[in-house]
C-alpha cells in the first residue's frame, strides 16, 4: 500500500488535477539569467551564469541543484577525466608502437666451427635497458652477454630457444608472441 502512494504510476502521471504527495499551488521557479524554469537551466548554455544567478537569488534551489548534480554530474566528469587520461595514454603507445614496431628478434649465429651466440634484438622497443638485460643474460646462462648495437645483445652460447621462456618471465610485458625466431643467421 505505502509503495502504491510513493511512485506516481503513468496513468496518475498524466492526470488532470492535484495528485497525491504534491504541495499545491505549484510553484515554477523560473531562472533570472535564461528566463527559464529551473529544471532547463542545465541545458542553457550559459549555465555556469545560470547557476551564479541561482547562488544569489533562490540558494535553496541552487543547493538542490548542487546535490543533483553531485550525485550524477561530478562522478560523471571524474569517469571522463580518467577515460581521457586513459585515451591519451594509449594513443600514444600506439603512437610509438608506429614509430618503432613493439618486436623482440632472436637468431643463432655461428661462432668459430662449434659454437654459437645468441643475438638479441628489439628489447628497446619496450623501453628495457640494454645494459641491464645483457647482464641478466650473463647471470641468467652463466655465460658471455654485451650489447652490441643501438637495440642488439650478443649472448655467449645457445640459448635462443631459452629466451622464449626467460624474456616474458623476466619483463611480463613482452609476451611470447612479441619474440620472432629468425633462427640461424650468419654475421
Ligand atoms: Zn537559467
Amino acid at each position: 500500500m505505502a509503495e502504491e502512494t510513493a511512485a506516481i504510476n503513468p496513468a496518475e502521471r498524466l492526470k488532470l488535477g492535484p495528485r497525491e504527495g504534491v504541495t499545491y499551488p505549484l510553484v515554477v521557479q523560473y531562472c533570472g539569467n535564461c528566463t527559464m524554469p529551473l529544471e532547463y537551466c542545465e541545458y542553457y548554455p550559459e549555465f555556469e551564469k545560470c547557476r551564479a544567478w541561482l547562488e544569489k537569488h533562490l540558494p535553496s534551489e541552487f543547493e538542490q541543484m548542487k546535490i543533483k548534480d553531485e550525485a550524477s554530474g561530478a562522478d560523471g566528469t571524474d569517469d571522463d577525466k580518467k577515460r581521457q587520461k586513459r585515451g591519451g595514454k594509449g594513443m600514444m603507445k600506439i603512437k610509438k608502437k608506429e614509430d618503432v614496431p613493439k618486436k623482440i628478434t632472436v637468431s643463432r649465429a655461428p661462432r668459430g666451427k662449434k659454437k654459437s651466440v645468441t643475438v638479441v634484438t628489439g628489447l628497446n622497443t619496450f623501453d628495457i635497458d640494454l645494459k641491464v638485460a645483457a647482464k641478466f643474460f650473463g647471470t641468467k646462462f652463466a655465460c658471455g652477454s654485451s650489447v652490441t648495437g643501438e637495440d642488439e645483445i650478443v649472448i655467449q652460447g645457445d640459448v635462443k630457444d631459452d629466451l622464449f621462456d626467460v624474456i616474458p618471465e623476466k619483463w611480463p610485458e613482452i609476451d611470447e608472441d612479441y619474440i620472432d625466431d629468425l633462427g640461424d643467421q650468419k654475421r
